[in-house]
């Protein structure tokens, strides 16, 4: 019998781990627009220390050994067909959409790495430096120039009344003490005009005037769901431009198409340890429907409580977990050192379980 086609749109960890997990169950296709997979709560350290996203940008093809790659952004999807940008038309069985956040980054490896190096170069010139943005990427970028560059004076600007929103208030009152104890300015309730950049000097929407010889922008980005809107899937995305999915993981109303990851309507953060479980759990289901199983024995997904970490530098970070939320060297210890980087890596086939790193 043929095997069945099975196409994934997005090779973020949710998309790249269930390739993985069908490759020898079905005839897969993975579709990204870049050609690695990247392990993005790792890529702040990158911009410190280049060498770092040496590890943590992996090619596709070194984890999907039976399947085929696709570098190309997918722009339309029909009942049976996937269509990319550079004009290749992937007929599927069961598709699944995992197209996370978007992001402006290069297509090749080679490239990302070079930009690591125009980031750490940029870094390393500045003796100031702004950092737009209080989110987890703002903040870890913080983190990581602080410990790295103590010397360096950095400014971060927020446009929120506290830092970390995706996660509870202590925990951003502890990450801003952190901050200010390492000498980061912290600017709340403030946005940052970058047109108003003048000799050296930026001015905040509340007429501040900060001085810097460089800014890095941290804002959220957009969820990768634009394209959708003219598919076949238009109908199921919300308002936030979120996929809807059921509690089999199978976008609402459809037998064939599952969504996964970031891209999805769950109630839950958006974080990767949960897109994987995403991951795991449709990978279950599409083994079954592949094999003719009974669509009633489906796997379902529970939405997980709050618990996210977010890293200070190599050695601290600040933790929220479901009944405590903590900052110093015991969370650091669960993420800052090898942010995770190791355990991915092993967890896509790529490192021996022995290996400590
Ligand atoms: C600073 C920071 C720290 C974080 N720390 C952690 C942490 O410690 N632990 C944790 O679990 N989570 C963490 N997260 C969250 C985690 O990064 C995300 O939840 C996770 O990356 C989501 O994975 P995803 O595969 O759903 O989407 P993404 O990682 O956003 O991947 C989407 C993929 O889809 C591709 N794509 C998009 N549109 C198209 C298209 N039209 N065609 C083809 N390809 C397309 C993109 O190229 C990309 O490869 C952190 C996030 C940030 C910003």
């Amino acid at each position: 019998m043929e095997a069945k086609k099975v196409v994934v749109v997005g090779g973020g960890i949710a998309g790249a781990l269930i390739a993985k997990s069908l490759q020898f169950h079905a005839d897969v296709t993975l579709i990204d627009s870049k050609e690695y997979f990247e392990i993005t709560w790792a890529s702040l350290r990158g911009m410190v220390e280049p060498s770092f996203a040496e590890r943590s940008l992996i090619p596709h093809r070194s984890y999907l050994t039976n399947g085929h790659v696709v570098s190309s952004t997918a722009i339309n999807i029909t009942d049976t067909d996937v269509l990319t940008a550079d004009g290749s038309v992937i007929a599927y069985d069961y598709l699944v959409i995992a197209t996370g956040h978007a992001d402006d980054v290069p297509q090749t490896r080679r490239e990302r790495l070079k930009q690591y190096q125009a980031d750490n170069e940029k870094i390393k010139r500045a003796d100031s430096i702004l950092i737009i943005g209080g989110g987890p990427t703002g903040v870890e970028l913080a983190g990581e120039i602080t410990i790295d560059y103590p010397e360096k004076n950095v400014t971060l600007v927020h446009s929120g009344s506290r830092l970390l929103e995706f996660i509870g208030p202590k925990a951003s009152n502890k990450a801003l003490e952190w901050l200010k104890s390492k000498r980061v300015k912290v600017k709340l309730e403030q946005t940052v005009n970058l047109d108003s950049f003048s000799e050296g000097a930026y001015v905040t929407s509340s007429g501040a005037v900060i001085k810097a010889d460089c800014h890095f922008l941290c804002t959220g980005k957009p969820l990768g769901s634009d394209w959708l809107k003219k598919t076949v899937l238009k109908g199921s995305v919300n308002e936030f431009g979120s996929l809807k999915v059921d509690v089999n993981l199978r976008v609402e109303g459809r037998k064939n198409v599952f969504a996964i990851g970031d891209i999805t309507d769950i109630k839950e953060i958006k974080q990767g340890y949960l897109a994987q479980q995403h991951a795991l759990v449709a990978a279950k289901n599409l083994k079954l429907l592949i094999t003719g199983g009974n669509e009633s024995k489906m796997a379902t997904y529970k939405p997980s409580g709050v618990m996210a970490i977010v890293s200070l530098g190599r050695r601290e970070a600040v933790a929220q977990f479901p009944f405590t939320t903590l900052i110093g060297i015991a969370p650091g210890f669960i993420k800052s050192k090898d942010l995770f980087v190791g355990k991915t890596r092993r967890q896509m086939g790529l490192e021996p379980p022995s290996c400590g790193c």
